[in-house]
């Protein structure tokens, strides 16, 4: 439920509202927007309904809305109809730029990691991803450098200044996570992985949340409501594909999923080119999709030398590609009124 508030209502009033929710037992989450102020009503829906006739009758008050969609604060109407931007230290993902996130899939050795975050730095990338811990698909396929993966992530951060985005499967590797990375990654794998979320959400560090293979848009954003009701507003969505009968493709990148979900809710978008298509030839092509259908990001796998890669090979862009990739996207980000 939502109440929002009349234009030109005084700090009195509003607080006065707040006061009234608070004291049946509820909490607000309050958003001033340009044109309004609304303020989002969170608790017991019994209550809510107790309370709505009586909060329509305090002054300040315009009206009271229902929210009736299961999610709540990463619905748009709780946030005033307007994006959200989540900062990833200097980085705003949701704002007029598409921010490229780009790097490795898995760390494999510190010279190619660092010469894959000099390549995409330069090319324009503005956070670096790679991942230390791998949710591989077989038990005996290479599962990440730990730790040791985490400091040359670090390192490469270091040298080339981008913000860093790695992925945590349980909560001894989010420790960890913590002490080196600037955003978490929760894999399709983990997204229904709920103390995961919970934890990551009370870690109040941005959360990078990827879309489970079989998981439908309204539990995506069900599974980003667990990080945002511990408190931590910092929530990026990703597209990746979902699990379809087509077998031409690992999966099918689900591009409708990207207006969908910024029509839902506040939060960024971002697509994943890579996993969906599972071929390089088709990472370009889907890269250009997802900015032209308005995502505020792309997240892309970028290889030395795919042929000799430990992991994905088959989709990751050579150094050269991910260049060429980036100079194409300008002109499509212009196109719908963005920048890369
Ligand atoms: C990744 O981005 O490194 C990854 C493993 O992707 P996903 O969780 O989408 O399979
Ligand atoms: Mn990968």
């Amino acid at each position: 439920m939502i109440v929002v508030m009349q234009p030109g209502h005084t700090r009195a009033e509003r607080d006065s509202v707040a006061r009234h929710i608070e004291e049946a037992g509820l909490r607000t989450n309050i958003m001033e927007g340009v044109e309004r102020t609304v303020i989002g009503v969170i608790g017991d829906s019994h209550t809510k309904e107790i309370l709505r006739e009586s909060l329509e009758t305090l002054p300040g008050v315009e009206n009271v809305v229902r929210i009736l969609q299961p999610y709540k604060l990463v619905n748009r109407e709780f946030h005033g109809g307007k994006d959200s931007i989540v900062w990833v230290r200097d980085v705003a993902i949701g704002g007029s730029r598409v921010v490229v996130m780009a790097g490795p899939c898995t760390v494999e050795t510190r010279a190619q990691t660092m010469q894959t975050a000099r390549a995409v730095k330069s090319a324009g990338a503005q956070i670096l991803r790679g991942g230390a811990f791998k949710p591989r698909t077989s038990p005996y396929s290479f599962q990440g450098l730990e730790e040791d993966g985490l400091k040359i992530l670090a390192e490469a951060r270091a040298e080339t200044g981008m913000p860093l985005v790695t992925e945590a499967m349980d909560s001894h590797q989010l420790e960890l996570v913590l002490e080196y990375a600037d955003m978490i990654q929760i894999g399709a794998r983990n997204m229904q992985n709920y103390p995961l979320l919970r934890e990551a959400g009370r870690s109040g560090r941005p959360v990078l949340l990827k879309r489970g293979p079989s998981a439908t848009i309204e539990e995506l954003l069900l599974a980003a409501e667990y990080i945002m009701a511990e408190d931590n507003p910092n929530v990026v969505l990703c597209e990746r594909g979902i699990r379809t009968f087509e077998n031409y493709t690992r999966y099918t990148l689900d591009i409708t999923a990207v207006p969908v979900l910024k029509s839902l809710s506040h939060l960024p978008v971002i697509v994943d080119p890579c996993h969906g298509p599972g071929k390089s030839r088709l990472v370009i092509p889907m890269a250009r999709a997802g900015v032209a259908a308005g995502a505020d990001g792309l997240l892309v796998e970028v290889h030395p030398e795919p042929d000799h890669a430990l992991c994905d090979g088959p989709h990751l862009l050579t150094l050269d590609a991910f260049a060429t990739l980036m100079q194409d996207l300008d002109g499509i980000a212009l196109a719908v009124g963005r920048r890369v």
